[in-house]
């Protein structure tokens, strides 16, 4: 596949989310946000009632999920349908990212999910945000980005989305459920969560989404 990629890979709540969908739309590309399909596949093994030890099971439903993201009435919002049910709002919720996150950390979903994700590597280009954009799914990538941010200032602005959406959380709770789920991305034993190789690493932590972006651009500008 020929289409130019734009790997962000990152722990939860380094902006990765925000400044890929900015980046993609700013470049008219495409955008592929990995972790709404683990988080998807979480939502769909806890309707299904289905046993996370199936692995079997769960590569075929990993591969065969009926999953669409579908442009909504407002510009640029994508609407997610999972099974023909919107889960948009759904899929965000702290025990969907968690659940997720287990699922992850099984060999048999990471395969099961790999060929759907690189078939988002289409023309003219594609943003891709995940955890291991730059490492498996897209390894060669002209432009692999790893950006991260402290956990305090992560949880702050997770606090920040979930207060905005209606959610009640507490800081010191999402303080520790945030570092509970970087430790499992980074120490699992498959595609754990690490900087690629030649990866620009971005620390976020006092930068504006605004800022990330430029120094985006410019890796893109470096790359001719
Ligand atoms: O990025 P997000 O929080 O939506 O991802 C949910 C979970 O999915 C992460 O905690 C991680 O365990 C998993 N994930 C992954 N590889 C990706 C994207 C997400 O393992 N490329």
């Amino acid at each position: 596949n020929q289409a130019p990629v734009i790997a962000i890979d990152g722990p939860s709540g380094a902006g990765k989310g925000t400044v890929s969908q900015l980046v993609a739309e700013k470049l008219g590309w495409h955008l592929l946000d990995s972790g709404a399909l683990y988080r998807l596949l979480a939502l769909a093994v806890s309707h299904h009632g289905m046993s996370v030890d199936e692995v079997d099971t769960l590569k075929v439903l990993a591969e065969h999920l009926d999953i669409q993201f579908q442009q909504g009435n407002d510009e640029g919002k994508v609407e997610i349908v999972l099974e023909g049910e919107v889960v948009t709002q759904a899929i965000r919720t702290e025990e969907v990212g968690h659940n997720a996150s287990k699922l992850a950390a099984i060999p048999e979903v990471r395969e099961g999910l790999l060929l759907r994700q690189r078939a988002f590597a289409q023309a003219p280009g594609l943003v891709a945000d995940g955890r291991d954009m730059g490492t498996v799914v897209f390894p060669n990538a002209p432009i692999k980005i790893f950006l991260t941010a402290s956990a305090e200032e992560r949880a702050h602005r997770r606090l920040q989305q979930l207060q905005q959406k209606g959610e009640t959380v507490n800081l010191s709770e999402l303080v520790q459920s945030i570092k509970e789920r970087d430790e499992r991305d980074a120490n699992r034993a498959i595609a754990p969560l690490v900087p690629a190789a030649g990866a620009l690493v971005i620390d976020s932590t006092e930068l504006t989404i605004e800022q990330v972006v430029e120094m985006v651009f410019a890796e893109l500008v470096k790359a001719g």
